[in-house]
């Protein structure tokens, strides 16, 4: 595993991104010539398997952000990959981005984006005839023209859920072809849900380049796929971590927040992920989450609050899928539950209400059905959470966006 870590600046970062952090960060101490004390951040680098990126071991996930001075001190201040996605804010995720790099030298940073085929069924996963090589293709064609560039560095796959689809010959067939034409430097998957057959079916695919994977400290299925993650690794596939968080917050209130720094440290104490995309749409947070690399060591209190969190049934569904079979309506519940995080965790009503119109738009998806027979071993009372979340499907869009 190639890990470095450092105090090196970035040659074009700005003295005014650096104060700000470094009075934030508490980070090592550098004397200018006026005597004054400056912070500068410490960086943690790890290789991403076998590619040739090397990058922060904390990234920048931009799905929430649409503040582009916030993304340009992000790299003005040392992260250097951007996560995004063709359906993140209709597009205009991926086209912020190509705005503000276009006047950035191409090998100065690393762009992610993902794309996935027309026709997946959300209950199962499964693919649709709609799910064609050439809705990949249009859809990228479509990204590359958003992000105004003429290839990105990791293209991902988005959003597989089974060995099945992960091995889709015409989804491969449309990867290897893009990457074959230099439009995407390296392919990847990303997965939430049924995340260890995923990954190994990316081990076994002798295909991907880099997974993106759900872990988190509150995830149920945390040890296996730690085990997948660390094949997969030692394999030379790329390792990066999402969904790091578990949702933010304890309560729907947003009364109890989960130590995010901690949260962060725990994946990123596995040298076997190399590097992490928590979603950042606030300058403090930003510099919250890039000051973990000052000691990816948990403290006492640390520990003691991941513990507290790991108790209570929180925001986070790890998409374990115990409830599809119990739902009377097959409603694909793990997506709701997204939508719920979404929502009352992130406060972000704009991809929870295109996640529920992707769901069929209703405002009462549990209808008649008026005794849930779902036990959820998180202890959510999905019913509840979906009607609760679903009276979103009633707002015009222009008022979320
Ligand atoms: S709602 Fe509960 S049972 Fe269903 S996928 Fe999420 S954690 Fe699993
Ligand atoms: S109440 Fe809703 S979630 Fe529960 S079984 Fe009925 S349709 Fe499914």
């Amino acid at each position: 595993m190639g890990e470095n870590r450092n105090f090196s600046r970035r040659g074009f970062l700005r003295s005014s991104a650096i104060g700000a952090a470094g009075a934030l960060m508490g980070t090592s101490t550098l004397a200018n010539d006026s005597n004054r004390i400056r912070k500068e951040p410490v960086i943690i680098k790890r290789k991403l398997g076998k590619t040739d990126i090397d990058v922060p071991v904390v990234s920048f996930g931009v799905m929430r952000s649409d503040n582009a001075a916030l993304v340009k001190s992000a790299f003005e201040m040392g992260f250097v990959h951007f996560d995004t996605a063709n359906s993140y804010q209709e597009g205009r995720n991926e086209t912020m981005l190509g705005e503000l790099f276009k006047s950035y030298p191409r090998d100065s940073f690393v762009l992610a984006t993902k794309v996935y085929p027309d026709d997946i069924d959300r209950q199962t996963g499964a693919m649709g005839p709609g799910a064609t090589k050439e809705s990949i293709l249009t859809k990228f064609e479509t990204s590359l023209k958003r992000l105004q560039m003429n290839y990105v560095d990791i293209l991902y796959f988005h959003g597989v859920s089974t060995r099945e689809v992960a091995l889709a010959p015409q989804m491969l067939e449309a990867f290897d072809e893009l990457k074959k034409q230099g439009k995407a430097r390296y392919i990847g998957m990303s997965t939430h849900q049924n995340e260890a057959d995923v990954i190994q079916a990316a081990i076994d695919s002798n295909f991907y380049d880099v997974v993106l994977t759900a872990i988190n400290f509150k995830h149920s299925q945390a040890d296996l796929i730690k085990q997948k993650i660390a094949v997969a690794a030692e394999k030379g596939i790329g390792i990066v971590a999402m969904k790091t968080m578990a949702g933010g917050f304890m309560d729907r209130e947003r009364q109890r927040p989960i130590n995010c720094s901690a949260a962060l440290k725990w994946v990123l104490q596995d040298t076997n992920i190399h590097t992490s995309i928590p979603g950042i749409v606030a300058y403090d947070q930003m510099i919250q989450n890039f000051s973990v690399m000052e000691s990816l060591e948990l403290t006492e209190k640390e520990k003691a609050d991941l513990e507290e969190a790991k108790l209570v049934a929180g925001l986070y569904c790890d998409g374990c899928s115990q409830c599809l079979p119990q739902c009377k309506k097959k409603l694909p519940v793990h997506e709701y539950m997204r939508a719920y995080m979404y929502t009352y965790g992130y406060r972000h009503f704009d991809n929870a209400l295109t996640l529920l119109q992707e769901l069929g738009g209703s405002s009462n998806p549990c209808g008649d059905c008026r005794v849930c027979t779902v036990i959820c071993p998180k202890g959510f009372r999905v019913a509840e959470r979906i009607n609760d979340v679903a009276r979103l499907s009633d707002v015009p869009r222009e008022l979320v966006v």
